[in-house]
């Protein structure tokens, strides 16, 4: 009877302690596998967090100078950034929009017709039309709006700026102090007042084009001209234009902002609308564009 009454108790108590001991592991299990889950939740929102930094530090970097050691941080930002400026396949069919000589009270009117069709542009620029502030004011609106501003000359005097290599590079410089101080960045652009083949630079040409390479800077000359300089206008200008990109797979156009030669912005429109048209893409001229040089 005893050893009946044992043989039951342990029949029952076995099962229980078997429940018992399912139960908490079967708690156990979740509870480590809840744990898991929050931990990945946890780096999951401290990635979103480190992203967005590196968001950030992309757009702060924009009108500042970045004194910023190598850091990783850094790195992702160069490399982001680098990507849209690489460069277009042989056969795609770019042009490259500069305009020089500006800028003046009236390059509103052509930053908001580029933005109208979403065309970045390259401003090779001289300090021809605008006081000292205004002009300052002028570069960081042509570059806050996503366009690239670079030296053209400060004077574009060609008898003063092409008398020695000195004079160049000092005229470079002010432009360039200029540049710097509106945006805070320096131009590593350059586009030689006449072209880097200019009739007034013959005397120093070897030496001068030495200086501006051994500086870093990269000197565009054009491969297309919309003909605003001399003499062309209206319908005749626009069919310049559109003759000259075409005979480019790779078109750098050169156009003039200034003054008198306003009515490029009323001709603006029909040139991009034509170029769309002929399967054109509007790319940004920087400096790892392959330059068109003249004389080299
Ligand atoms: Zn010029």
């Amino acid at each position: 009877m005893k050893k009946r009454s044992r043989r039951k108790k342990r029949n029952v108590v076995v099962p229980i302690v078997v429940l018992i001991f399912c139960c908490i592991f079967t708690a156990m299990v979740a509870y480590g596998w809840n744990a898991r889950k929050k931990n990945v939740k946890v780096a999951a929102s401290k990635g979103a967090a480190e992203t967005v930094e590196v968001n950030n530090s992309e757009t702060s970097s924009e009108g500042e100078t970045t004194a910023a050691p190598e850091s990783e941080t850094a790195q992702t930002v160069a490399e982001t950034t680098a990507t849209p400026e690489s460069n277009p396949g042989p056969d795609e069919k770019v042009v490259y929009f500069t305009f020089d000589d500006g800028p003046w009270t009236g390059t509103p009117r052509l930053l908001d017709i580029l933005d109208q069709y979403n065309i970045k542009a390259c401003f090779f620029v001289t300090a021809q039309y605008m006081e000292t502030e205004p002009l300052k004011n002028m570069l960081k609106q042509i570059k806050d709006r996503g366009h690239n501003v670079a030296v053209h000359s400060l004077t574009h005097n060609y008898k003063k700026i092409y008398a020695s290599v000195d004079a160049f590079m000092s005229d470079y410089d002010a432009m360039d102090d200029l540049i710097f101080q509106a945006t805070g960045e320096h131009s590593k652009m350059l586009r030689f007042p006449g072209g880097s083949n200019a009739s007034y630079n013959k005397a120093i040409r070897p030496q001068l084009l030495q200086a501006v390479r051994d500086r870093g800077i990269v000197y565009f000359d054009w491969n297309s001209f919309d003909g605003d300089v001399e003499g062309k206008k209206g319908q005749e200008l626009i069919d310049q234009t559109i003759k000259q990109v075409n005979e480019n797979t790779h078109s750098i156009l050169l156009m003039h902002d200034m003054p008198s030669t306003a009515f490029v912005h009323d001709a603006l429109p029909t040139i991009i609308e034509r170029l769309k048209a002929d399967g054109y893409k509007f790319e940004l001229l920087n400096e790892n564009t392959p330059p068109r040089q003249f004389a080299k």
